[in-house]
């Protein structure tokens, strides 16, 4: 998809370096790292939001066979509170679309279609969004081939992930995905375990299996050739969707990364996106709203109440709501 002519030239304002995947291109983990180090330096607002993070105090919570980390992270409020509704969606500017970017904003063109941008409210100790130039909304199945191809350009340094668009993504309608460090979140740990991992199949040279006793259901996908890979996605998403007779996109979180020669995807089937006690007045209300780090196992509080109010049960009862049980993501692998 070719820009209009007016973001083109916004485009060009804002591009700190060009990824096109020739052999003579930096690696995009370098860029990445060197947009990150520029704009902390010439970008306040970025500065702001990695001091908020440094700050930041975590609780980690145990169940019986899993652990999450809880994090008081403030300037999160705009995601975790944002309204996501038809309407509010389209009465506010979209902050993915290039026009709307912070003045001080740089990118990284990646591969013609997409800008590498510095994540201005990071959960990581480096966080990027890798937004559309257009805009259009989230969907997966669609866009697996790039967000392989991202996960492979990144390297094995770093997870790229995916909320759908009813289920953690605040700009659903502006199709993007995210990009951490990988290792921090306690699930791409946990899923190593072989004893956590059940039921593999093996399907056209790929694996999908899934994991038992982490509190919520997660299916695993890896194999070696992209294009098996993502059509064993593609697969799955469908199963999901015919499963939970979703009209449009079936609520989903996925994890991506490079291992060796391969990809592993971690996704999270969803029953909802946020639970009840999200909606609930007062005291009552939990303003979590989870999205794919969260079910990676980082649990994001804005407000103080929530960071101290959890506990294995509020955790575990959460999950409950928001994901697929075991049993459930058992049914999906036989649906496959
Ligand atoms: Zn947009």
């Amino acid at each position: 998809m070719t820009p209009n002519s007016g973001t083109v030239e916004e485009l060009e304002r804002r591009c700190f370096a060009v990824f096109d995947g020739r052999e003579e291109t930096p690696p995009l983990s370098d860029l990445a790292d060197g947009l990150l180090k520029r704009q902390k330096e010439n970008w306040t607002g970025l500065s702001e939001g990695y001091a908020v993070l440094g700050a930041v105090r975590v609780r980690e919570i145990r169940g019986d066979g899993w652990g999450v980390n809880v994090h008081f992270n403030p300037r999160r409020i705009m995601s975790s509170g944002a309204n996501l509704d038809p309407e509010s969606l389209r009465r506010r500017p979209c902050f993915l679309c290039p026009e709307n970017l912070p003045p001080e904003q740089q990118a990284i063109r990646y591969r013609d279609d997409y800008l590498i941008l510095c994540n201005p409210a990071p959960i990581f100790p480096a966080h990027w969004t890798i937004a559309h130039v257009r805009h259009f909304p989230q969907s997966l199945s669609d866009h697996l081939g790039i967000f392989l191809r991202l996960a492979a350009d990144f390297g094995p340094r770093t997870t790229v992930f995916y909320n759908g668009p009813r289920c953690g993504a605040s700009a659903p309608d502006h199709l993007h995905f995210q990009a951490a460090p990988a290792g921090l979140l306690p699930a791409e740990e946990e899923i190593l375990n072989p004893r956590k991992r059940v039921g593999t199949r093996r399907w056209d040279g790929v694996e999908i299996s899934r994991t038992a006793g982490l509190g919520r259901g997660i299916l695993v996908i890896e194999g070696k050739e992209e294009g098996s890979v993502a059509a064993a996605a593609v697969e799955v998403i469908g199963a999901l969707g015919r499963l939970t007779s979703s009209a449009g996109e079936p609520l989903l979180n996925i994890l991506c990364a490079r291992t060796g020669e391969g990809w592993r995807l971690i996704l999270f089937p969803r029953r909802k996106h946020r639970p009840d006690a999200y909606f609930r007045k007062g005291g009552k209300r939990r303003l979590i709203s989870p999205g794919a780090v969260d079910m990676g196992g980082i649990i994001i509080t804005s407000r103080e109440e929530d960071f101290l109010a959890l506990t294995p049960d509020l955790v575990r009862g959460i999950f409950r709501e928001v994901a697929f049980d075991d049993a459930a993501v058992d049914a999906l692998l036989d649906a496959i």
